[in-house]
């Protein structure tokens, strides 16, 4: 494939004169801006619009999404991010008008049904993590994280433990759970990995302390690998008077095999737009449910959907010792819908498949690639595994993830967890065949060979992509994200 021609903003297809709408005239007479704004309020100048007919509109938007790698266009092994087939059903159920056409203001009486799913859709979620209640706010999962950490943060003030000012996190954890305990106020604490890459016990009992408000835990973490001693650490950590948060963004390596709850658990969040498979990337919108024990209920976001004896769904608001709300109205609601149909057409059954799925798929693929490019802390995994290609040179990492481009597949996570060098965190998901997993591992075997063959061809990729090697430096600190008459796309190498 030759790389093609890179899209243009929509302003550059604008022609003076051209027109995409046709408003009818206004039915009321016309008001001066002056008399409805406030003079610093209103333009000097009209607005820079394209002007487009549709056709150009519509054949722009389909240009751009062409050069977009997605699920529906190939494998997508991102680790950490589950990048699983999206099921058309769940959007098209989210497509219905009586979800689609909602609005957020309609009295409690019109909107019995999304309260319904909303409800059933926190029970589901309860049911799959074995905790007690839920909010459905959040919008992502660092969303839900922070709202967690706030919620222990309010437990602890109630609990004259306001003096707790330190939360655990494991050197393996997600960049978000230090982001989100520093958001809250608190001071982190790096726990190191055993030899094993697990929580070192013995480094946890010297870390805890009576400033410890929380430990936060991934599981199964950055690695792939499950927390075997979850128990003995839940045990110790409330010893110490401090409460457990688990990030559960990755809950698809056990579903239907272990809960959060029954680990001891006070605060679990997980990702819709990853283990429940709604639509993700691009920073669209997700969904972070987060679910609490009985103990930090008070504390959950209001207000929270509940179910009156005689059948009726209604909001309670009257929550006196709420953190308060976290997202407007009650988060995306078409991304809970999709949750919600996802969850229904699985049934528990198909959850526990799913897990059980997306663990061999992991292990399969582990298997196979490990003679080739080395699993420093090898054994079996759960939804993932990380890879280290530090034995084929500095930058090996980026460069294989690019050459994998080429070969119409997204690249695994790279230099994440920072545990491992050159590390490629790798993430087939359930919704793969085998024959997409042989084909990725041809295409690696195909990469390791030409690092000795031709690495040029690697250090130098991708070469059939619209973009090749952009300016990274660059463009974080220089970043061009509005579009002016005088900016110009960056050149890239
Ligand atoms: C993806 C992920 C998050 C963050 O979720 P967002 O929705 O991207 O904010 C947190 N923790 C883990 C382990 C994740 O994989």
């Amino acid at each position: 494939m030759i790389p093609g021609p890179l899209e243009p903003p929509i302003f550059a297809h604008s022609i003076a004169g051209h027109q995409g709408v046709d408003l009818p005239a206004a039915g009321v007479p016309r008001v001066e801006p002056a008399v409805l704004l406030p003079g610093v309020a209103l333009r000097s100048a009209p607005p820079l619009l394209p002007r487009v007919a549709e056709s150009q509109v519509v054949r722009h938007y389909t240009r751009l999404s062409h050069l977009n790698h997605c699920v529906d266009t190939g494998f997508y092994p991102l680790g950490s991010c589950t990048m699983k087939y999206n099921p058309k059903l769940d959007d098209e159920v989210a497509a219905l008008p009586g979800f689609a056409e909602m609005h957020p203001y309609q009295p409690e009486a019109d909107t019995q049904g999304i309260l319904q799913l909303m409800h059933e859709l926190e029970k589901g979620l309860l049911a799959v993590t074995g905790m007690h209640r839920a909010s459905l706010q959040p919008a992502a999962g660092a969303q839900g994280e922070l709202t967690g950490i706030l919620m222990i943060k309010a437990y602890h003030r109630d609990h004259s433990g306001s003096e707790r000012d330190q939360v655990i996190v494991p050197d393996s954890a997600h960049g978000t759970n230090l982001a989100s305990a520093t958001m809250a106020g608190y001071h982190v604490v790096e726990l190191p990995s055993s030899p094993r890459g697990l929580v070192d016990l013995e480094a946890l009992r010297a870390h805890l302390s009576e400033r410890t408000a929380a430990i936060m835990l991934t599981n199964p973490n950055t690695l792939g690998l499950f927390e075997e001693d979850i128990l003995e650490i839940s045990r110790l950590v409330h010893d110490a008077g401090a409460l457990c948060y688990y990030d559960g963004a990755n809950l698809n390596a056990i579903m239907g095999k272990a809960r959060p709850g029954d680990m001891g658990m006070d605060v679990v969040h997980v990702n819709l737009h990853k283990t429940f498979s709604t639509p993700h990337g691009g920073g669209g919108p997700g969904a972070g449910p987060v679910a609490v024990t009985d103990r930090l209920e008070p504390y959950l976001p209001a207000p929270l959907v509940t179910r009156d004896p005689d059948g009726t769904y209604r909001l309670d608001r009257d929550r006196p010792s709420s953190i308060g709300r976290v997202k407007a109205f009650h988060g995306n609601v078409g991304v809970l819908v999709r949750a919600y149909s996802y969850l229904l057409r699985m049934g528990s059954g198909g959850l526990t498949q799913a897990s059980e799925d997306a663990v061999l798929n992991a292990n399969y693929l582990r298997t196979r690639l490990h003679g080739l490019f080395p699993v420093p802390y090898d054994g079996p995994c759960m939804h993932e595994f990380v890879l280290s290609a530090s034995e084929h040179g500095a930058g090996a990492a980026r460069d294989i993830g690019k050459r994998i481009l080429d070969f119409g597949m997204h690249a695994p996570t790279v230099y994440f967890p920072l545990i491992v060098h050159e590390a490629l965190m790798i993430e087939p998901t359930e919704t793969e065949d085998i024959a997409t997993l042989d084909r990725f591992v041809e295409v690696m075997t195909r990469i390791d060979t030409e690092f000795r063959s031709d690495p040029d061809v690697v250090r130098t990729a991708p070469h059939t992509t619209p973009v090749r090697r952009p300016d990274e430096a660059h463009a974080a600190r220089e970043p061009v994200l509005r579009w002016s008459p005088e900016a110009r796309p960056r050149e890239s190498r």
